[in-house]
């Protein structure tokens, strides 16, 4: 068996001599335990530096049956695309990148399908189902995890999969939560006669969705007669396109019980459940007959969430030499809601990212800030504010990100939402300060009922995100980096959370804390008295 899976894996070095010249340590054994796991789900920790994307392609190869490897960024599905289509890889393109064959004047993500109008295309001659059905046939297929929740769901072709590997497999909770969640647009339904009940309770809404659906329902089949008639008649492809999408949403009050919050906003009802685990096999696991989940941050409590508990895990140590990638703790700002002097804290932080930068005067680095407050504080009070970057919200957040990568100026790029899914590695950056630990936002109302019911989700959430941000700046063997953490609260977390810390044992190890001006590896630390005293 292993002879024969090694010989087949010597095709993706053939065809990929550049990138992938030999297999790095630990993957071909990887690929063997995967191979050969008579488990359902298989868990892989493996930190940056293993090579995840060319072991999951690796093992669909060897394995020759319909696999799928699902993305949680548009990041990293690039970059498999771009490292694997040289050996076939397939991905599916959302709809909106293709042309409609039936009205041409339309790109395929308004057309006339959408709305649920049957159209003959589908079966040949439709630029995007012709691309899906080629990703559908295929032993190598790579797609954005929302792409595949709907499309295995409710369009069915991505369904009956052999191995289904889930990269980033930290955030699929996150990815999972927005697709099950159910929104009810108030505009549309008050357009459609049906405005929503000014009482929100589960029991109000199960009322309303009970009257209201027969109508929708009603309407899109009137709607689809009159435009299978006259596809080209734009009013009534837009009128069809939402009443399906209202369909949708009443369709999906099925799941809602009366423990999910009920938020709101200015345009919707938003409906979210607590946990998200026990819809998993609903909506994910059972189109697959194993389902491999990858990520540098994986603890058994994210499993758990996950509503994964019989798994083989596969943990790795980092290969990365811990003196290539050092992570400074020093305790420099208390940056909790409680503290006492809000202002002299953030004054604190900004001091210690001068001092930082002063340091590294020519080198790019990057402030990972939790939220924009902070950025703005720094970006106003910084000596070093002529080499800062930012952004004040999510939609310039790429342009900022491609501005700093490209540079060869000693640029300090400081942001909220760079703690994952983005690549800095040698000189776009050698150093990079953590300001705050980054707990979830207590003020969302399903992270506050979570954080009630299980403070232990609540601190993995922080401990995956902290250890995802330091991964960013250090992205091969003969790379390095510094990290800072200037959040005086770190101790307190690694005490109370030890047990979490400790299944990434490769953070720990990096880890240095500044006492009298000297750099004490964590391990020493632990064992001194000023240790016992500092957490008093
Ligand atoms: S299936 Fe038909 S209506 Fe839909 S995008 Fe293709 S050609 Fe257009």
């Amino acid at each position: 068996m292993v002879v024969q899976l090694r010989d087949d894996l010597q095709s993706l070095q053939v065809i990929v001599p550049g990138l992938y010249p030999s297999w790095r340590k630990n993957q071909l054994e990887v690929i063997e335990q995967v191979h050969d796991s008579l488990k359902q789900h298989i868990a892989i920790q493996a930190p940056t530096g293993f090579g995840k994307s060319a072991s999951a392609a690796g093992s669909l190869i060897a394995a020759g049956d319909r696999g799928i490897i699902l993305t949680l960024t548009k990041q990293l599905g690039d970059q498999y695309y771009r490292d694997f289509f040289p050996i076939g890889l397939k991905t599916v393109k959302g709809r909106g990148n293709f042309q409609c064959a039936l009205v041409r004047e339309k790109t395929a993500d308004v057309a006339p399908c959408v709305a649920g109008m049957k159209c003959s295309f589908k079966r040949g001659g439709c630029d995007y189902y012709d691309q899906k059905r080629e990703a559908v046939e295929s032993s190598l297929v790579s797609m954005n995890i929302k792409y595949f929740l709907y499309e295995a769901n409710y369009g069915g072709e991505f369904t009956g999969i052999k191995s289904l590997f889930i990269d980033e497999a930290h955030k699929l909770e996150d990815s999972v939560k927005d697709f099950i969640e159910v929104r009810f647009s108030k505009a549309r339904f008050r357009e459609e006669g049906q405005p929503l009940p000014t009482v929100l309770t589960f029991e109000s809404l199960s009322a309303w969705v009970d009257n209201t659906i027969g109508t929708i329902e009603a309407e899109l089949e009137q709607v689809l007669m009159e435009l299978e008639e006259d596809p080209h008649n734009d009013i009534l492809t837009i009128r069809g396109i939402r009443l399906s999408a209202a369909k949708n949403a009443l369709d999906k009050f099925e799941l809602v019980d009366s423990t999910w919050v009920i938020d709101e906003d200015d345009y919707a009802i938003i409906l979210k459940p607590v946990w998200v685990g026990k819809y998993l096999d609903q909506v994910l696991y059972r189109h697959a007959e194993k389902t491999i989940f990858m990520s540098a941050t994986l603890p058994r409590s994210v499993l758990e969430s996950l509503n994964i508990i019989d798994y083989d895990y596969i943990n790795l140590p980092s290969s990365f030499d811990s003196k290539s990638r050092p992570v400074i703790w020093v305790p420099a700002a208390n940056l909790a809601r409680s503290a006492k002097n809000p202002m002299l804290e953030l004054r604190k932080l900004t001091s210690a990212i001068d001092a930082a930068a002063d340091k590294f005067s020519d080198k790019k680095g990057i402030i990972h800030t939790v939220n924009y407050r902070i950025s703005e504080y720094i970006l106003e009070n910084s000596r070093h504010k002529d080499r800062i970057v930012t952004h004040k919200n999510a939609q310039e957040r790429e342009q900022v990100l491609n501005l700093f990568k490209k540079s060869d100026k000693p640029l300090i790029l400081v942001s909220p939402s760079f703690t994952d899914g983005i690549d800095l590695p040698y000189d776009e950056c050698r150093w990079q300060c953590i300001a705050k630990i980054p707990y979830d936002n207590l003020g969302d109302k399903q992270v506050k009922a979570r954080a009630n019911a299980d403070p232990q989700w609540y601190a993995t959430s922080a401990i995956v995100t902290l250890i995802q941000a330091y991964g960013r700046i250090m992205r091969a063997d003969d790379d390095h980096g510094v990290t800072y953490i200037f959040d005086s609260s770190l101790m307190y977390l690694i005490n109370n959370w030890r047990v979490i810390f400790d299944q990434v044992s490769w953070f720990l190890d990096a880890l240095l804390i500044l006492q009298n001006n000297t750099l004490v590896p964590f391990n020493e630390f632990i064992v001194s008295p000023q240790f016992s005293n500092s957490r008093k």
